[in-house]
């Protein structure tokens, strides 16, 4: 089974976009414990290729076309993460404990976000897609502006089952443009 009940958010996500396909190469930042990497290694399948990140050690075994090790995405550069690139998907599912200091938890997920998306720029295939979780605040609209100048398509997902008091959304790019602006990381 998975080991985070999140697995639900990305299966939505992957119907309403039609994300993930066989023999994908997938980025997914943010991993453990791992519900995402093992839901989106079996959609792509022993052809695909998947890379998993995060500070914290998985808690599930992933299939032989998935890959993992402990990092943190702040601090590795893009040749670190560029296993399997160029990537047809990069996925970020990246939060930070949360302090309860609501104005300062956003501002650490937007800097979260904002990486994730940096990443995406550097290593998605022209035409690849990407998913970002961020908290709702006065950053998302930056955030969203920043993500349009690298995607043709883009949309904001609430997950159906997302907790009532919970503040995050998932913005999705797709179509990753020819043109090469920089974000800077
Ligand atoms: N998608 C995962 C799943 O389905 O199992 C759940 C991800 S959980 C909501 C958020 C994760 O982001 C945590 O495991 C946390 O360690 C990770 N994270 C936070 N900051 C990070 C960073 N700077 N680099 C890598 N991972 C980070």
């Amino acid at each position: 089974g998975f080991p985070a009940r999140s697995v639900y958010k990305l299966e939505e996500i992957d119907h309403r976009v039609r994300l993930l396909r066989s023999g994908m190469r997938v980025l997914d930042l943010g991993a453990a414990p791992g519900s995402w990497a093992l839901y989106a290694a079996q959609k792509i399948g022993p052809n695909g290729k998947l890379l998993a990140v995060d500070l914290k050690p998985l808690d599930v075994g992933l299939p032989p076309q998935a890959s993992f090790f402990v990092g943190d995405a702040l601090e590795l550069g893009n040749e670190a993460l560029a296993l399997h690139a160029p990537y047809d998907v990069v996925l970020s599912d990246m939060a930070p404990n949360t302090s309860g200091n609501r104005f300062a938890d956003q501002a650490r997920s937007f800097e979260l976000f904002m990486r994730a998306l940096a990443v995406a720029a550097n290593l998605l295939k022209v035409g690849g897609a990407f998913v970002g979780k961020i908290f709702m605040g006065e950053d998302l609209p930056v955030a969203r502006t920043e993500l349009r100048k690298h995607f043709a398509g883009e949309r904001l997902i609430r997950p159906e089952g997302t907790r009532t008091v919970s503040y995050e959304v998932f913005i999705i790019g797709t179509g990753r443009r020819a043109e090469t602006s920089e974000t800077p990381a």
